[in-house]
């Protein structure tokens, strides 16, 4: 019995990995756009948001910099952190809310964190759990903080993400979460509407890998395309964001701070952002 579906599945993930390939290799830049040309800009004009999730110490490392180049480059960003980062360092945590840049939930203790939860994993989690987990973090930037985050990411999304993180975030009054990837999301890589009144803004991809996410782990360390290249990586971010300003879509990535602070890859893409003056928002912004 058991036979049937897991055959699909296997059939499934196999044509997904097949259709990815195929498309990666002969016309992915055709693909990036008549798939981004889909979505509902929500906006109306170009426009990206740039977000960073925090999940280890040398992350926390990487924060002073991080926050330094934004205010520079006069940039908000969204930050998703763990609670128990929040408790352990309040005060880079402060400075980023008085510098404007919006707060993510991204759980209490991060399961399958090497720090803290290393044997848990967020889809094993019952929902009593999974609820703990967000409404303790949200307690502690409320009390820390002294911010309430209308948004919420889940820990290494994708798989381990799950349907029943929206009633929970409904029942806390947030606004959205942004724990699914562009390319396997209706979205087209705009917020859409998901379930119970939750917005599902989808981490976006890149110009010639339009059905992988763009960022610095699955770009430069995974299974990766550029084999820790970081001029390839930077070269492949501007020219997306070209199309994506030339043709008035909206984009988003998330990117890891312990990495991209390294070899100037941050300021360079800034410095991108700034050249095509596309809009810098945040997610809050948009509700
Ligand atoms: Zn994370």
């Amino acid at each position: 019995m058991i036979w049937g579906p897991l055959l699909r599945t296997y059939q499934n993930r196999y044509a997904a990995f097949l259709a990815r390939t195929v498309i990666h290799k002969t016309a992915p830049a055709d693909f990036f756009l008549k798939f981004m040309s889909k979505q509902k800009n929500p906006l109306g004009t170009a426009a990206y948001a740039l977000t960073f999730d925090f999940d280890f110490e040398k992350d926390i490392d990487a924060f002073p910099y991080l926050l330094d180049t934004l205010k520079k480059h006069d940039i908000q960003a969204g930050f998703a952190v763990i609670g128990k980062f929040v408790e352990k360092y309040p005060d880079i945590h402060k400075r980023a809310v008085d510098d404007g840049h919006e707060i993510i939930n991204h759980s209490y203790t991060h399961p399958d964190n090497p720090h803290w939860a290393p044997d848990r994993y967020f889809n094993k989690l019952t929902y009593a759990e999974q609820k703990d987990e967000i409404e303790k973090a949200h307690e502690i930037y409320h009390n820390i903080l002294g911010i309430d985050p209308i948004g919420f990411r889940t820990p290494h999304y994708g798989n381990l993400h799950t349907e029943s993180v929206y009633p929970i975030l409904a029942e806390l009054g947030y606004k959205y979460s942004s724990s699914t990837a562009a390319c396997g999301y209706k979205g087209f890589g705009a917020p859409s509407i998901h379930s119970h009144g939750i917005t599902e803004i989808p981490t976006g991809c890149s110009l010639n890998f339009p059905l992988a996410i763009f960022d610095s782990w699955n770009m430069l360390r995974k299974d990766n395309p550029f084999l820790g290249d970081d001029d390839l990586f930077v070269d492949e971010f501007k020219k997306t964001i070209k199309v994506v300003s030339e043709h008035c879509l909206f984009l988003t990535h998330y990117f890891d701070p312990y990495d991209i602070v390294e070899n100037n890859k941050l300021e360079r893409i800034i410095s991108c952002l700034k050249k095509t003056g596309i809009e810098t928002i945040r997610y809050c912004d948009l509700f």
